[in-house]
């Protein structure tokens, strides 16, 4: 079966706006056992998008195309894919009343032209909007199916998953479904990681098992890909291999992030956290309460950038300012343990580091960065050289960080 994904929008093309939606949905269509043979991003023209839709009708069965579902004049598609099928349009009561719906729960005025979105080919399947107006719609074609979804990835992302992945599973089943298993890996390097596995999993690679490795700041992924009968059989007993030889540095599986782990094992243990963070801009905080359920056990982040905050807030010490500096072991160890006694929290995390491009000194050039982790029996701290832009600094401070949580926790 041949998938593609057209994805229109000049914005994209201008590079104004993140092709996401190529990522996110090649990802959804693999985990359901679909893969994209061809992925095409074309400006929001008439002549273009028709063009597009054209070619990959004629030669795929699944085609998705993404944007120009809404109400203004550069959103063509639902029209453009009428006429090339041949189809006309007509009004769907129930998208018509949605969308009156939505303005009156927002109690904003209702323009007219939005009605178009209720406009919808003969024969198409709707698929509900519940973030939007724009419904999605699946059609009927030759070799088999095209979907139109909307731009926004909010919209898009709750309507795959909700409406296109059981039409899909039920109308165009994949034929050769592939599993893929994903293991999240911190603090190896990828060879080590490959040295330290591939040896091991020689008997299913035989069989067809494929391991592949995708190194990301301060992580790798193991994925592990099978198909046909036994696929899921093999891939079990491969992840076992690999946990038996990787233990605990693997943190999590999938789409896991650090975050949720790290308030899924508090949560379970029923114990609190409360971070104090310098160079990490709030960051940590902003990732723990990004997780649902965070209220249960994130008491309390602050950010304490200046060395006053790191006193008044923290009860830091000025003697120990003076002595080792704001970046250093002491000051870190004080940070999270004045954060874990001011809020009874059990556990207490901080970060102290120079982030750059200024401020090194040849004793502390720039990325050293201080990380403290707090806990009912003692207080770790850990130090790094992490030098690299502001922005991937904090990234990777703050996963570090995490983790020497998620370690200290593990039984
Ligand atoms: P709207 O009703 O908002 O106009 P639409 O279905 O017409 O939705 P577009 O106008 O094409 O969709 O895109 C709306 C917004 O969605 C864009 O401004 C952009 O921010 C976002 N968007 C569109 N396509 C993508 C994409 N491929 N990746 C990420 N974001 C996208
Ligand atoms: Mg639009």
């Amino acid at each position: 079966m041949r998938v593609e994904l057209i994805n229109t929008g000049s914005e994209l093309l201008f590079g104004r706006v993140l092709n996401t939606h190529h990522h996110w949905l090649a990802q959804q269509l693999a985990r359901a056992g679909y893969t994209l043979a061809h992925q095409q991003t074309v400006p929001d023209s008439g002549e273009a998008i028709q063009a597009a839709a054209r070619e990959a009708i004629a030669r795929a069965e699944l085609v998705l195309i993404t944007g120009g579902l809404g109400p203004t004049s550069d959103d063509l598609t639902r029209q453009l894919i009428a006429e090339l099928l041949d189809l006309s349009l007509e009004e769907h009561a129930e998208t018509r009343d949605r969308i009156t719906a939505h303005f009156a729960n927002r109690n904003r005025p209702m323009p007219e032209p939005v009605f178009v979105q209720a406009q919808v080919p003969v024969g198409a399947t709707v698929l509900r909007n519940d973030h939007g107006t724009a419904p999605g719609l699946a059609l009927p074609t030759p070799r088999g199916w095209l979907i139109l979804l909307p731009g926004p990835p909010r919209e898009l992302r709750p309507m795959f998953t909700q409406a296109v992945a059981p039409l899909l599973a039920e109308k165009l089943p994949p034929e050769n479904p592939v599993t893929i298993r994903t293991l999240k890996t911190i603090g190896i390097g990828e060879t080590t990681v490959e040295q330290s596995i591939a040896p091991a999993l020689a008997e299913w690679i035989a069989v067809g098992l494929e391991i592949g490795y995708c190194a990301r700041a301060g992580e790798v992924d193991v994925r592990l890909t099978a198909s046909g009968e036994g696929a899921a059989d093999s891939i079990a007993q491969a992840e076992a291999v690999v946990r038996e030889k990787l233990g605990p540095q693997i943190y999590g599986v999938d789409d896991e992030q650090l975050e949720e782990i790290l308030i899924r094992q508090l949560t379970v243990s029923g114990q609190t956290l409360a971070v104090a963070e310098s160079c990490t801009g709030g960051l940590m905080a902003h990732r723990l309460t990004n997780v649902p359920g965070a209220s249960a056990v994130f008491l309390a982040g602050h950010c304490t950038y200046s060395n006053e905050a790191k006193q008044n807030t923290l009860g830091v010490l000025s003697e120990t300012l003076a002595e080792h500096g704001a970046v250093s072991e002491a000051i870190a160890r004080q940070m999270a343990e004045g954060a874990r006694a001011k809020h009874g929290a059990d556990y207490a995390l901080a970060t102290t580091g120079i982030a750059g491009p200024e401020g090194g000194t040849a004793e502390k050039p720039i990325g050293t960065v201080f990380i403290a982790c707090a806990t009912p029996e003692d207080t770790e701290v850990v130090s790094a050289r992490i030098a690299t832009d502001r922005e991937t600094f904090k990234q990777l401070v703050v996963q570090r960080a995490m983790n020497l949580l998620r370690l200290a926790q593990l039984p």
